[in-house]
């Protein structure tokens, strides 16, 4: 499938051209243990610290505060496994709209020391309420909240909310997966937390990081030492490389990432009679996102006429693929009828106008077929 009509960026992307050829580099000159005591293994090493340096500046704090890990799963699972280690008599405050990897993870170390904080219709998290919140008579000892939505692409108030988590002395733990990337990183250093995820922006899968504060030792693996003793298990030097290189190249390149072509598309939607609905279309969002409610149809449907026709699309969120529900819908106030109607689209920097154009009409002309009856005359070859 070419990516031009790929629309589920939000759960993976590509590999970029800058990211495989440090991938290769790496993986074919150095590809010794950076642990080894021997000259290569010390170049490994230091190509490992130059990175570690690298994120600690583009996210504006001390290298040292910088482990990288597996990806993002691994790294809200650590965060919650080790506030709620910490400090075991305290609450943790997550938002509703958080991925699986922060909400269940924070529901099964904090079990019932779990607040969730109130959204919008729009789906953000208010200011406001989160204040009340942290002025309560036993404050959470962590916040957690994502930088933006994997869903929906709204914008979260992190910095906000990490000014007051700040002012009282909590911990704010940003997941910042979806925004690094396609905004920049630059600020996301003063939370005490954030995670990051390489395969969000052009880098390979099962590597990422995270930014952890100065007095935590994280503590949940054994039988290894790497990481400054945070985590054990030999280091995918080849893969942070490569992720350093997609990362780069974006941040060079913010400003072609625009939301002109996922508005045309959601303007030709709007101006067709298919009444879509288009969720959090009144907030800030990420340029690439759009979130749609079908006006009918099983969302499995859509997506699988879709496909036929090249184009993929997705339910929600990747992690959800098969459930019918949505954490963040139903905070939001959705029904479980509407939530099967719902389909996802996420396009990447390099989509043209033109691209989003074609997938408005893609839907459009399923629309038609579907509501025809019609049957299927010819597949696409993917
Ligand atoms: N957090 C957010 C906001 C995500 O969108 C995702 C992936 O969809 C994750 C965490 C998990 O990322 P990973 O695949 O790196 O474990």
């Amino acid at each position: 499938m070419v990516i031009r009509r790929y629309f589920d960026c939000n759960a993976t992307t590509p590999l970029s051209e800058p990211a495989r050829a440090a991938w290769l580099e790496t993986a074919n000159q150095h590809w010794h243990n950076p642990g080894g005591l021997y000259r290569q293994g010390a170049a490994a090493k230091a190509l490992l610290e130059e990175c570690r340096e690298e994120v600690g500046a583009r996210l504006g704090c001390e290298a040292s505060r910088i482990v990288f890990t597996a990806g993002a799963t691994e790294s809200n699972n650590a965060v919650c496994a080790w506030a709620a280690r910490r400090f075991p008599d305290r609450k943790a405050l997550v938002s509703p709209i958080e991925h699986p990897s922060v909400r269940e993870s924070a529901k099964w170390h904090f079990r019932n020391r779990l607040d969730v904080a109130p959204c919008s219709p729009a789906g953000v998290v208010e200011v406001p309420a989160v204040r009340q919140m942290l002025g309560a008579d036993r404050p959470p000892a962590l916040v957690s909240m994502m930088a933006a939505s994997n869903e929906s692409g709204v914008l979260l108030p992190w910095e906000e909310i990490n000014l007051l988590c700040r002012e009282q002395g909590i911990l704010f733990h940003c997941d910042a997966t979806q925004w690094i990337g396609k905004r920049p990183a630059a600020g996301l250093g003063a939370c005490d937390f954030v995670t990051g995820s390489a395969h969000k922006f052009g880098g390979p899968k099962g590597v990422g990081f995270l930014k952890i504060p100065e007095d935590c030792q994280l503590q949940e693996q054994h039988g290894g030492r790497q990481e400054h003793g945070h985590r054990a298990g030999t280091e995918n030097l080849a893969g942070i490389k490569a992720m350093m290189a997609a990362w780069t190249e974006r941040e060079a390149a913010m400003e072609t990432c625009d939301a002109c072509g996922r508005d045309a598309f959601e303007l030709q939607l709007l101006d067709s009679p298919l009444g879509a609905r288009m969720v959090g279309r009144e907030a800030a969002r990420l340029w690439n996102t759009s979130l749609l409610v079908m006006p009918d149809f099983p969302n499995t449907r859509w997506v699988a006429r879709l496909s036929d026709l090249g184009f993929a699309v997705s339910t929600g969120a990747a992690c959800s693929t098969g459930e019918a529900t949505s954490a963040m819908l139903q905070a939001m106030g959705f029904g479980t009828a509407e939530m099967k109607r719902v389909l996802r689209v996420s396009g990447w920097w390099s989509h043209q106008r033109s691209d989003w154009l074609d997938l408005a009409e893609a839907i459009l002309t399923t629309w038609r077929e579907f509501q025809s009856g019609a049957t299927v005359r010819k597949k696409i070859q993917l």
